[in-house]
């Protein structure tokens, strides 16, 4: 039988991706929102979490899709009634409250679920495994995208909490961390901030690791045409290119054929993960590429550039 499920944040992300995976699932059934605006036409909405915690004791999970400044009152008020929880990539604020979290998760006996879509991209697996064994001498990130075509009008990203260009950037910090055999850590940083914003809009990041190797990272939003979403594996057999976010590989030059659903299955997978969590009594809460940016924040050197209007 499918499970009830809320989602609160009725956004970008929860109409473009969760709404839809949710529908096309029989794991699931969209039993109401929370939403200040109004919510998802012919669904039950309420205007606050308490609300709907107390309209509605049959909605056994609760999946948090607003941005994540906000995210941790509404989390913590769902597990303490009992609730699993899904959180949007990034978890939280702060590294702090999301372990706190999932304190209260374990606990209680809930499921607390930290999402992070790029993990589920198409290639990933694949790439995980062609990496085994393999000795990695260098990883290049770049992750190069336009803030007006990705992030229209949300001043939220350049609000404290906001990550700015971390944004999209943590994406690729997931994915890494994901299909690396060993981990890395952070040397050094250089952060731009707009001189009017609280966030920067470039970063470009030093490892050591994995192993022997370095990485590099760099993330823009000032660019303009056709976002670059790309880590290049070099290795002692082969380099191994993932791009489109992780939905395409090549190795050699040569691509690996993915399968359909590539980019638009990372959802449906993690609710279908989602489910599998719930069934097997388990937390998934990992919060290495956030300990990367929060490194980044430490270490970062800071530089200014123009100030930015959207
Ligand atoms: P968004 O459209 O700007 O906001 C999502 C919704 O959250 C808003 O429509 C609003 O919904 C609610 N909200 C906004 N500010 C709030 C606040 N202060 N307190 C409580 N609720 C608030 O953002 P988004 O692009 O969907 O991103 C949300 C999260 O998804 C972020 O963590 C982002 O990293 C992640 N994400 C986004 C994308 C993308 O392509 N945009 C992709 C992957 C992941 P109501 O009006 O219903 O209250």
């Amino acid at each position: 039988m499918a499970r009830r499920i809320a989602l609160a944040g009725i956004g970008k992300i929860a109409r473009d991706q969760h709404i839809p995976s949710i529908a096309a699932s029989d794991d699931w059934e969209l039993a109401a929102t929370v939403s200040r605006s109004g919510g998802i036409e012919g669904v039950e909405t309420h205007a606050t979490m308490e609300a709907l915690l107390s309209a509605r004791p049959d909605i056994e999970v609760v999946s948090l899709t607003m941005p994540p400044a906000s995210r941790y009152g509404y989390a913590r008020a769902a597990l303490e009634a009992g609730r699993h929880v899904m959180l949007e990539k990034p978890p939280g604020a702060t590294l702090a409250e999301v372990q706190n979290l999932a304190a209260i998760a374990e606990e209680r006996g809930l499921t607390l679920f930290a999402s992070w879509h790029s993990r589920e991209a198409a290639m990933a697996r694949t790439a995980r495994d062609w990496l085994e064994g393999r000795d990695i001498l260098s990883v290049e990130i770049e992750w190069l995208e336009d803030v007006r075509r990705w992030h229209p009008g949300q001043d939220w990203v350049w609000e404290p909490g906001g990550l700015g260009v971390f944004d999209p950037g943590i994406n690729a910090l997931s994915l890494l961390t994901k299909v690396l055999p060993r981990p890395m850590h952070l040397t050094a940083a250089t952060l731009t901030y707009p001189e009017n914003r609280q966030t920067p809009i470039a970063a470009d990041l030093k490892f050591v690791g994995p192993g022997a190797a370095t990485t590099r990272a760099r993330f823009d939003w000032r660019h303009d045409g056709d976002q670059t979403w790309a880590i290049r594996i070099a290795t002692d057999a082969g380099e191994a290119v993932l791009s489109d976010g992780g939905a395409s590989l090549a190795v050699d030059g040569a691509p690996v054929a993915a399968g359909a659903d590539a980019l638009s299955g990372e959802y449906p997978r993690l609710y279908g993960h989602l489910a599998t969590l719930i069934d097997t009594s388990r937390s998934d809460v990992d919060l290495g590429p956030m300990i990367h940016v929060a490194d980044a924040f430490a270490l970062g050197r800071r530089e200014t550039a123009a100030p930015f209007h959207f």
